[in-house]
């Protein structure tokens, strides 16, 4: 029998010099380039984009950087997972050319001055219960979209409204790179991966999936044009009994100014933020 192709070696790539170098050459053979930004610890959501990411072009580039200022004084910046030997070898497996891997001095070296903020768009759901993460998140990524110029980038639709504010971002200023959603990967039970799941005890990781039945009982709700008051109501007191709390936001949101709405007549997306114990997890699903 024949022995399974042995995964392809991940070049690794530490700084922005070496980064552009290594697009260039690519390029200069024709061959299309797509970045693929993540903070590592990386699962099969991830791995999603990556295989997105290969089906749009030759090659694809994976950036693993635990990015400090989207982070909040009290967030879990210290404790976040860093797995990177771990997340290298999933990143062979599924074949992909390079992992982009600066250190925090190569992001904001000394003097660094300069933040991306969108307006809008943050001021609601994630914006004002976790300030300043968002020019956080806006400043990282258009800096690893201007270092690498790919032809293309690619997001989780986990992370809605990150994926609002990037497109914006990347519009508005101008970033000659094409921006994509990828839907999110779900466990069998509906719980969203995400690098933070490993903080959930066996109890929490029991009671976790109820946050996406909420979020698909809410949309079916809302769905014909109901008033989304009650829905959002009766979903919030679910959390809560499930053991969530505080419930930071469970909101119906129009899916492209992700302003609130009374009533769904165009495309609309149920957003929630809510603890689980110590952990925060976040979820969202289209009407
Ligand atoms: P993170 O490492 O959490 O910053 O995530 C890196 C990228 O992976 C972001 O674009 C996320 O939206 C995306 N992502 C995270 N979890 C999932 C998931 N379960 N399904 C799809 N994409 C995801």
């Amino acid at each position: 029998m024949t022995p399974p192709p042995s995964p392809s070696a991940v070049l690794r790539l530490g700084d922005v010099s070496a980064l552009r170098g290594r697009v260039r050459d690519w390029r200069r053979a024709g061959e299309t380039v797509a970045l693929v930004p993540t903070m590592g610890a990386l699962h099969e959501g991830h791995l999603a984009l990556v295989r997105h990411a290969q089906e749009r072009c030759r090659r694809v580039i994976v950036s693993i950087f635990v990015n400090p200022t989207q982070f909040g004084p009290n967030e879990d910046f210290s404790r976040y997972p860093r797995v990177l030997e771990d997340d290298i070898a999933l990143l062979a497996e599924v074949g992909a050319d390079a992992a982009y891997l600066p250190d925090v001095a190569t992001m904001y070296p000394p003097g660094f001055a300069t933040t991306v903020t969108v307006a809008g768009l943050t001021e609601g759901l994630c914006g004002p219960v976790r300030p300043g993460h968002f020019a956080g998140v806006a400043t990282v990524v258009t800096k690893l979209l201007l270092q690498a110029l790919p032809d293309l980038a690619l997001f989780g639709e986990k992370d809605f409204q990150q994926l609002q504010v990037i497109r914006r971002a990347a519009r508005d200023l101008d970033v000659p790179v094409a921006i994509e959603g990828v839907p999110t990967v779900r466990e069998a039970d509906g719980l969203a991966l995400s690098s933070r799941n490993r903080y959930l005890s066996t109890e929490e990781r029991h009671a976790a999936p109820t946050i996406h039945a909420v979020l698909q009982r809410v949309a079916a709700a809302v769905r014909g044009g109901a008033a989304t008051a009650p829905a959002l109501a009766e979903g919030r007191a679910a959390l809560e009994a499930a053991g969530f709390g505080p419930v930071q936001y469970l909101s119906v949101a129009d899916a492209e100014s992700l302003a609130p709405l009374e009533r769904v007549e165009g495309p609309a997306r149920v957003l929630v933020a809510a603890y689980l114990g110590r952990t925060r997890l976040i979820d969202n699903v289209a009407v």
